[in-house]
Protein backbone atom coordinates (compact mmCIF):
# COMPACT_ATOMS: atom_id res chain seq x y z
CA UNK A 1 0.00 0.00 0.00
CA UNK A 2 1.63 3.30 -1.06
CA UNK A 3 1.34 6.40 1.23
CA UNK A 4 3.28 9.72 1.55
CA UNK A 5 5.92 8.40 3.14
CA UNK A 6 6.87 6.57 -0.65
CA UNK A 7 7.89 9.83 -2.34
CA UNK A 8 9.53 13.12 -1.87
CA UNK A 9 7.67 15.65 -3.37
CA UNK A 10 10.57 17.95 -3.54
CA UNK A 11 9.69 20.59 -6.27
CA UNK A 12 7.19 18.38 -7.61
CA UNK A 13 3.36 19.02 -8.17
CA UNK A 14 0.82 16.91 -6.26
CA UNK A 15 -2.32 16.34 -7.40
CA UNK A 16 -4.34 15.70 -4.54
CA UNK A 17 -8.13 14.41 -4.11
CA UNK A 18 -9.43 15.75 -1.39
CA UNK A 19 -13.21 15.68 0.15
CA UNK A 20 -13.83 19.77 0.77
CA UNK A 21 -17.74 18.89 0.32
CA UNK A 22 -18.48 20.79 3.36
CA UNK A 23 -21.33 22.29 4.60
CA UNK A 24 -22.45 26.21 3.99
CA UNK A 25 -25.20 27.82 5.77
CA UNK A 26 -27.48 30.87 3.68
CA UNK A 27 -24.43 33.24 2.97
CA UNK A 28 -22.19 30.49 1.96
CA UNK A 29 -20.21 30.37 5.31
CA UNK A 30 -18.69 27.19 6.16
CA UNK A 31 -20.48 25.80 9.42
CA UNK A 32 -18.08 23.13 9.49
CA UNK A 33 -14.31 22.35 8.68
CA UNK A 34 -13.86 19.31 9.86
CA UNK A 35 -13.43 17.78 6.07
CA UNK A 36 -10.70 20.54 5.53
CA UNK A 37 -8.62 19.60 8.76
CA UNK A 38 -9.04 16.28 7.70
CA UNK A 39 -6.84 17.06 4.40
CA UNK A 40 -4.53 18.70 6.51
CA UNK A 41 -1.78 16.34 7.65
CA UNK A 42 -1.21 15.20 3.63
CA UNK A 43 -1.31 19.01 2.08
CA UNK A 44 1.75 20.07 4.77
CA UNK A 45 4.10 16.39 3.88
CA UNK A 46 3.77 18.17 0.41
CA UNK A 47 4.69 21.54 1.15
CA UNK A 48 7.28 20.54 3.49
CA UNK A 49 8.86 18.12 1.29
CA UNK A 50 9.18 21.35 -1.21
CA UNK A 51 6.16 20.18 -3.54
CA UNK A 52 3.43 21.87 -4.28
CA UNK A 53 -0.37 20.89 -4.27
CA UNK A 54 -3.40 20.88 -6.79
CA UNK A 55 -6.35 20.34 -4.84
CA UNK A 56 -9.61 18.52 -6.54
CA UNK A 57 -12.94 18.33 -4.55
CA UNK A 58 -16.62 18.60 -5.39
CA UNK A 59 -18.99 20.62 -3.09
CA UNK A 60 -22.81 19.36 -2.92
CA UNK A 61 -24.63 18.02 -6.36
CA UNK A 62 -24.40 20.84 -8.79
CA UNK A 63 -26.36 20.75 -11.93
CA UNK A 64 -23.44 21.94 -14.86
CA UNK A 65 -21.88 25.55 -13.70
CA UNK A 66 -23.78 26.83 -10.43
CA UNK A 67 -22.29 29.74 -8.89
CA UNK A 68 -23.70 28.31 -5.27
CA UNK A 69 -21.76 25.50 -5.47
CA UNK A 70 -18.70 27.15 -6.17
CA UNK A 71 -15.59 26.65 -4.34
CA UNK A 72 -14.61 29.94 -4.27
CA UNK A 73 -16.74 30.11 -1.06
CA UNK A 74 -14.68 27.59 1.09
CA UNK A 75 -11.15 29.37 0.18
CA UNK A 76 -10.86 31.63 3.18
CA UNK A 77 -11.35 28.38 5.25
CA UNK A 78 -8.93 26.61 3.80
CA UNK A 79 -6.33 29.28 4.44
CA UNK A 80 -7.54 28.98 7.98
CA UNK A 81 -7.37 25.40 8.68
CA UNK A 82 -4.15 25.23 6.74
CA UNK A 83 -1.73 28.30 7.34
CA UNK A 84 -1.34 29.27 4.06
CA UNK A 85 -2.04 31.53 1.01
CA UNK A 86 -4.28 29.54 -1.73
CA UNK A 87 -4.54 30.31 -4.91
CA UNK A 88 -8.13 29.59 -7.11
CA UNK A 89 -8.85 29.09 -10.52
CA UNK A 90 -12.28 28.92 -11.89
CA UNK A 91 -12.16 26.07 -13.87
CA UNK A 92 -10.46 22.84 -13.08
CA UNK A 93 -9.31 21.49 -16.79
CA UNK A 94 -8.65 23.80 -19.52
CA UNK A 95 -6.32 26.61 -20.34
CA UNK A 96 -6.94 28.43 -17.32
CA UNK A 97 -6.83 25.32 -14.71
CA UNK A 98 -3.20 24.07 -17.19
CA UNK A 99 -1.92 27.70 -17.10
CA UNK A 100 -2.22 28.04 -12.75
CA UNK A 101 -1.32 24.68 -12.57
CA UNK A 102 1.78 25.08 -14.80
CA UNK A 103 2.99 28.61 -12.91
CA UNK A 104 2.64 27.13 -9.28
CA UNK A 105 5.81 27.18 -7.57
CA UNK A 106 6.87 24.54 -4.75
CA UNK A 107 5.53 25.56 -1.48
CA UNK A 108 2.36 26.91 -2.91
CA UNK A 109 -1.10 25.42 -3.23
CA UNK A 110 -3.93 26.03 -6.08
CA UNK A 111 -7.43 25.11 -5.58
CA UNK A 112 -9.59 23.77 -8.68
CA UNK A 113 -13.00 24.97 -8.85
CA UNK A 114 -15.92 22.45 -8.62
CA UNK A 115 -15.09 19.18 -10.67
CA UNK A 116 -19.06 18.15 -10.46
CA UNK A 117 -19.64 21.81 -12.74
CA UNK A 118 -18.84 18.55 -15.60
CA UNK A 119 -20.82 15.96 -15.46
CA UNK A 120 -17.91 13.62 -16.95
CA UNK A 121 -17.16 13.85 -13.63
CA UNK A 122 -19.79 11.30 -11.75
CA UNK A 123 -19.33 9.59 -15.31
CA UNK A 124 -16.13 8.56 -14.85
CA UNK A 125 -15.34 9.99 -18.04
CA UNK A 126 -11.89 8.46 -19.12
CA UNK A 127 -10.86 12.28 -21.28
CA UNK A 128 -11.55 14.20 -18.30
CA UNK A 129 -9.70 12.07 -16.06
CA UNK A 130 -6.99 12.49 -18.46
CA UNK A 131 -7.06 16.03 -18.81
CA UNK A 132 -7.29 16.11 -14.74
CA UNK A 133 -3.89 14.01 -14.56
CA UNK A 134 -2.16 16.39 -16.95
CA UNK A 135 -2.34 19.03 -14.26
CA UNK A 136 0.63 17.73 -11.73
CA UNK A 137 3.19 15.28 -11.28
CA UNK A 138 1.76 12.60 -8.55
CA UNK A 139 -1.68 11.63 -7.74
CA UNK A 140 -2.93 11.43 -3.98
CA UNK A 141 -6.11 10.32 -3.25
CA UNK A 142 -6.63 11.77 0.54
CA UNK A 143 -11.04 11.56 -0.28
CA UNK A 144 -12.09 8.79 1.74
CA UNK A 145 -16.14 10.31 1.43
CA UNK A 146 -15.74 9.65 -2.09
CA UNK A 147 -13.64 6.32 -2.59
CA UNK A 148 -16.55 4.50 -3.30
CA UNK A 149 -17.53 5.93 -6.47
CA UNK A 150 -15.77 5.03 -9.43
CA UNK A 151 -15.45 8.63 -10.24
CA UNK A 152 -13.18 10.41 -12.88
CA UNK A 153 -11.09 12.31 -10.05
CA UNK A 154 -11.52 9.22 -7.31
CA UNK A 155 -10.67 6.72 -9.56
CA UNK A 156 -10.41 6.81 -13.09
CA UNK A 157 -7.25 9.34 -13.04
CA UNK A 158 -5.14 7.13 -11.04
CA UNK A 159 -4.23 4.82 -14.42
CA UNK A 160 -2.61 7.89 -15.82
CA UNK A 161 0.11 7.85 -12.83
CA UNK A 162 1.20 4.62 -13.42
CA UNK A 163 3.74 4.40 -10.35
CA UNK A 164 3.47 7.52 -9.53
CA UNK A 165 -0.12 7.23 -7.21
CA UNK A 166 -0.43 6.98 -3.47
CA UNK A 167 -3.41 7.05 -0.15
CA UNK A 168 -3.36 9.82 1.70
CA UNK A 169 -2.54 10.50 5.19
CA UNK A 170 -6.23 9.98 6.13
CA UNK A 171 -7.25 7.73 3.74
CA UNK A 172 -4.32 5.43 4.62
CA UNK A 173 -5.73 5.96 8.50
CA UNK A 174 -9.36 4.77 7.32
CA UNK A 175 -8.08 1.90 5.88
CA UNK A 176 -5.62 0.82 8.64
CA UNK A 177 -8.65 1.30 10.95
CA UNK A 178 -11.06 -1.06 9.50
CA UNK A 179 -8.18 -3.53 8.30
CA UNK A 180 -7.60 -3.31 12.48
CA UNK A 181 -11.03 -4.01 13.03
CA UNK A 182 -12.26 -6.53 10.56
CA UNK A 183 -8.83 -8.36 10.20
CA UNK A 184 -6.14 -7.73 12.32
CA UNK A 185 -7.91 -7.53 15.23
CA UNK A 186 -7.39 -8.28 18.94
CA UNK A 187 -9.80 -10.87 20.41
CA UNK A 188 -12.46 -10.56 21.30
CA UNK A 189 -14.22 -8.39 18.50
CA UNK A 190 -17.76 -6.98 19.29
CA UNK A 191 -19.39 -5.47 16.64
CA UNK A 192 -22.66 -2.64 17.77
CA UNK A 193 -25.44 -2.59 15.26
CA UNK A 194 -28.00 0.14 15.84
CA UNK A 195 -30.14 2.32 13.78
CA UNK A 196 -33.65 2.25 12.13
CA UNK A 197 -33.69 -0.87 10.11
CA UNK A 198 -32.25 -4.72 9.58
CA UNK A 199 -33.01 -4.10 5.51
CA UNK A 200 -29.90 -1.40 5.39
CA UNK A 201 -27.68 -3.22 7.78
CA UNK A 202 -28.14 -6.72 6.33
CA UNK A 203 -25.04 -6.79 4.17
CA UNK A 204 -23.27 -5.63 7.12
CA UNK A 205 -24.46 -8.10 9.52
CA UNK A 206 -23.82 -11.40 7.26
CA UNK A 207 -19.86 -9.85 6.47
CA UNK A 208 -19.56 -9.00 9.56
CA UNK A 209 -20.04 -12.35 11.67
CA UNK A 210 -17.20 -14.23 10.52
CA UNK A 211 -15.25 -11.66 11.88
CA UNK A 212 -16.75 -11.31 15.07
CA UNK A 213 -16.89 -12.89 18.73
CA UNK A 214 -20.12 -10.87 19.68
CA UNK A 215 -22.91 -8.97 18.31
CA UNK A 216 -25.08 -6.46 19.78
CA UNK A 217 -27.78 -5.60 17.87
CA UNK A 218 -29.57 -2.38 19.03
CA UNK A 219 -32.44 0.50 17.41
CA UNK A 220 -34.99 -0.23 15.75
CA UNK A 221 -33.76 -3.51 14.05
CA UNK A 222 -34.29 -5.07 17.23
CA UNK A 223 -37.85 -5.02 17.22
CA UNK A 224 -37.76 -7.54 13.22
CA UNK A 225 -35.58 -9.84 15.49
CA UNK A 226 -38.14 -9.94 18.56
CA UNK A 227 -41.00 -10.20 16.44
CA UNK A 228 -39.31 -13.00 14.54
CA UNK A 229 -39.26 -14.90 17.85
CA UNK A 230 -42.75 -14.48 18.96
CA UNK A 231 -42.52 -11.43 21.23
CA UNK A 232 -45.05 -8.69 21.13
CA UNK A 233 -43.30 -5.58 19.82
CA UNK A 234 -46.20 -3.32 20.11
CA UNK A 235 -46.41 0.23 17.59
CA UNK A 236 -42.45 -0.50 16.95
CA UNK A 237 -40.69 0.04 13.93
CA UNK A 238 -40.53 -3.68 12.72
CA UNK A 239 -40.23 -4.91 8.86
CA UNK A 240 -42.31 -8.28 8.85
CA UNK A 241 -40.63 -9.52 5.78
CA UNK A 242 -37.13 -9.13 7.29
CA UNK A 243 -38.56 -11.14 10.14
CA UNK A 244 -37.28 -14.67 8.25
CA UNK A 245 -33.57 -13.35 7.67
CA UNK A 246 -33.47 -12.33 11.25
CA UNK A 247 -33.65 -15.89 12.13
CA UNK A 248 -31.53 -16.56 9.75
CA UNK A 249 -29.04 -14.31 11.50
CA UNK A 250 -29.21 -15.94 14.68
CA UNK A 251 -28.95 -19.36 12.96
CA UNK A 252 -25.81 -18.18 11.28
CA UNK A 253 -24.38 -16.56 14.54
CA UNK A 254 -25.11 -20.16 16.28
CA UNK A 255 -23.27 -21.77 13.43
CA UNK A 256 -20.23 -19.39 13.78
CA UNK A 257 -19.95 -19.56 17.09
CA UNK A 258 -20.78 -15.50 17.33
CA UNK A 259 -23.18 -14.02 20.95
CA UNK A 260 -25.76 -12.06 19.38
CA UNK A 261 -26.71 -9.88 22.27
CA UNK A 262 -30.32 -7.67 21.88
CA UNK A 263 -32.17 -5.76 24.11
CA UNK A 264 -34.20 -7.01 27.01
CA UNK A 265 -35.96 -3.86 27.55
CA UNK A 266 -36.74 -0.74 26.06
CA UNK A 267 -38.11 2.93 26.90
CA UNK A 268 -41.23 2.64 25.50
CA UNK A 269 -43.42 5.90 24.43
CA UNK A 270 -47.16 6.08 23.84
CA UNK A 271 -46.35 8.51 20.45
CA UNK A 272 -43.47 9.05 18.31
CA UNK A 273 -42.72 12.33 20.13
CA UNK A 274 -40.24 13.86 22.85
CA UNK A 275 -43.14 14.74 24.91
CA UNK A 276 -44.88 11.16 24.90
CA UNK A 277 -45.76 8.83 28.20
CA UNK A 278 -43.01 6.66 28.88
CA UNK A 279 -42.35 3.50 30.44
CA UNK A 280 -39.53 0.76 30.53
CA UNK A 281 -40.92 -2.71 29.46
CA UNK A 282 -39.89 -5.90 28.72
CA UNK A 283 -38.70 -5.98 25.21
CA UNK A 284 -41.06 -9.01 24.28
CA UNK A 285 -44.09 -7.32 25.99
CA UNK A 286 -44.88 -4.17 24.49
CA UNK A 287 -48.00 -3.00 24.88
CA UNK A 288 -50.34 -1.62 21.14
CA UNK A 289 -50.08 1.97 21.01
CA UNK A 290 -47.07 1.67 22.64
CA UNK A 291 -43.50 1.98 20.93
CA UNK A 292 -39.84 0.97 21.99
CA UNK A 293 -38.03 4.27 21.36
CA UNK A 294 -34.64 3.48 23.21
CA UNK A 295 -33.18 0.58 25.12
CA UNK A 296 -33.87 0.03 28.58
CA UNK A 297 -31.57 0.41 31.65
CA UNK A 298 -31.32 -3.60 32.11
CA UNK A 299 -30.19 -3.98 28.46
CA UNK A 300 -27.47 -1.27 28.56
CA UNK A 301 -26.33 -3.08 31.75
CA UNK A 302 -25.78 -6.40 29.71
CA UNK A 303 -24.14 -3.72 27.35
CA UNK A 304 -21.61 -2.28 29.77
CA UNK A 305 -20.70 -6.04 30.40
CA UNK A 306 -19.90 -7.29 26.97
CA UNK A 307 -17.91 -4.11 25.67
CA UNK A 308 -16.19 -4.36 28.45
CA UNK A 309 -14.58 -7.62 27.75
CA UNK A 310 -14.16 -6.80 24.42
CA UNK A 311 -10.97 -6.09 23.64
CA UNK A 312 -11.86 -4.48 19.87
CA UNK A 313 -15.19 -2.55 19.15
CA UNK A 314 -16.79 -1.43 15.98
CA UNK A 315 -20.19 0.69 16.57
CA UNK A 316 -22.24 1.63 13.78
CA UNK A 317 -25.75 3.37 14.27
CA UNK A 318 -27.48 4.21 17.44
CA UNK A 319 -29.19 2.49 19.98
CA UNK A 320 -32.55 4.58 20.21
CA UNK A 321 -34.08 7.46 18.29
CA UNK A 322 -31.32 9.74 19.78
CA UNK A 323 -32.38 12.81 17.73
CA UNK A 324 -35.09 13.32 20.82
CA UNK A 325 -33.60 13.99 24.26
CA UNK A 326 -36.09 11.33 25.81
CA UNK A 327 -34.34 9.53 23.72
CA UNK A 328 -31.20 9.49 23.59
CA UNK A 329 -30.15 8.22 26.97
CA UNK A 330 -28.99 4.72 25.51
CA UNK A 331 -26.84 5.64 22.54
CA UNK A 332 -25.07 8.40 25.04
CA UNK A 333 -24.80 5.02 27.55
CA UNK A 334 -23.30 3.79 25.10
CA UNK A 335 -20.66 5.73 24.24
CA UNK A 336 -19.66 6.06 27.96
CA UNK A 337 -19.31 2.22 27.97
CA UNK A 338 -16.81 2.64 24.69
CA UNK A 339 -15.52 5.16 26.15
CA UNK A 340 -14.22 2.85 29.33
CA UNK A 341 -13.89 0.22 27.02
CA UNK A 342 -10.83 2.34 25.20
CA UNK A 343 -9.28 4.17 28.23
CA UNK A 344 -9.02 0.05 29.26
CA UNK A 345 -7.20 -0.67 26.21
CA UNK A 346 -9.42 -1.50 23.70
CA UNK A 347 -9.62 -0.42 19.93
CA UNK A 348 -12.56 1.27 19.06
CA UNK A 349 -13.79 2.56 15.62
CA UNK A 350 -17.38 4.36 14.52
CA UNK A 351 -18.69 4.43 11.74
CA UNK A 352 -20.74 4.35 8.25
CA UNK A 353 -24.26 5.91 7.87
CA UNK A 354 -24.97 8.46 10.48
CA UNK A 355 -23.27 7.09 13.10
CA UNK A 356 -21.02 10.02 13.71
CA UNK A 357 -23.77 12.38 14.01
CA UNK A 358 -25.01 11.13 17.33
CA UNK A 359 -20.78 10.98 18.16
CA UNK A 360 -20.40 14.49 17.66
CA UNK A 361 -23.12 15.43 19.44
CA UNK A 362 -22.67 13.52 22.73
CA UNK A 363 -18.84 14.85 22.31
CA UNK A 364 -17.65 10.65 22.11
CA UNK A 365 -15.60 11.68 19.13
CA UNK A 366 -12.09 12.21 20.92
CA UNK A 367 -12.80 9.44 23.73
CA UNK A 368 -13.13 6.78 20.72
CA UNK A 369 -9.86 5.53 19.01
CA UNK A 370 -11.43 6.70 15.34
CA UNK A 371 -13.89 8.14 13.96
CA UNK A 372 -14.33 7.02 10.24
CA UNK A 373 -15.02 10.06 7.70
CA UNK A 374 -17.03 8.29 5.37
CA UNK A 375 -20.30 7.13 5.59
CA UNK A 376 -21.02 5.41 2.74
CA UNK A 377 -17.63 4.59 2.02
CA UNK A 378 -16.95 2.89 5.47
CA UNK A 379 -20.45 1.13 5.18
CA UNK A 380 -19.92 -0.38 2.12
CA UNK A 381 -16.42 -1.70 3.47
CA UNK A 382 -17.96 -3.44 5.94
CA UNK A 383 -20.09 -5.19 3.97
CA UNK A 384 -16.96 -6.66 2.41
CA UNK A 385 -16.73 -4.62 -1.02
CA UNK A 386 -13.72 -3.52 -2.59
CA UNK A 387 -14.10 0.43 -2.95
CA UNK A 388 -12.95 1.43 -6.73
CA UNK A 389 -11.10 4.59 -5.28
CA UNK A 390 -9.08 2.32 -3.22
CA UNK A 391 -8.74 -0.25 -5.95
CA UNK A 392 -7.36 2.02 -8.43
CA UNK A 393 -4.65 3.34 -6.12
CA UNK A 394 -3.59 -0.40 -5.53
CA UNK A 395 -3.27 -2.02 -9.16
P1 LIG B 1 -29.17 4.42 10.54
O1 LIG B 1 -28.97 5.56 9.57
O2 LIG B 1 -29.71 3.17 9.92
O3 LIG B 1 -27.95 4.20 11.41
O4 LIG B 1 -30.37 4.84 11.48
C1 LIG B 1 -30.29 5.94 12.31
C2 LIG B 1 -31.68 6.28 12.76
O5 LIG B 1 -32.26 5.20 13.46
C3 LIG B 1 -31.73 7.46 13.68
O6 LIG B 1 -32.30 8.53 13.01
C4 LIG B 1 -32.60 6.98 14.85
O7 LIG B 1 -33.60 7.92 15.22
C5 LIG B 1 -33.26 5.73 14.29
N1 LIG B 1 -33.68 4.80 15.35
C6 LIG B 1 -32.91 4.26 16.30
N2 LIG B 1 -33.65 3.51 17.14
C7 LIG B 1 -34.93 3.57 16.72
C8 LIG B 1 -36.18 3.05 17.19
N3 LIG B 1 -36.22 2.26 18.27
N4 LIG B 1 -37.29 3.35 16.51
C9 LIG B 1 -37.23 4.16 15.41
N5 LIG B 1 -36.09 4.67 14.93
C10 LIG B 1 -34.95 4.41 15.57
Amino acid sequence: MKTLNDFNFNNKKATIRVDFNVPLNANFDVTDTTRIQAAKHTIIKVLEDGGSCILMSHLGRPKGKQNEFSLQHIIKDVVDVIGCNVKFVEDCIGPKAEEAAANLEPGEILLLENLRFYEEEKNGDLAFAEKLSKLGDIYINDAFGTAHRAHASTTIIAQFFEDKKCFGNLLAREIESIDKVLNNSEKPVLAILGGAKVSSKITVIENILDKVDHLIVGGGMTFTFIKAQGGSVGDSICEDDKMELALEILKQAKEKGVEVHIPVDVIAADDFDNNANTKVVDVTQIPDGWQGLDAGPKSLENFDEVINKCKTILWNGPLGVFEMESFAKGTIALGNSIDNATKNGAFSLVGGGDSVAAVKQFGFADKVSYVSTGGGAMLEMLEGKSLPGIEAILK
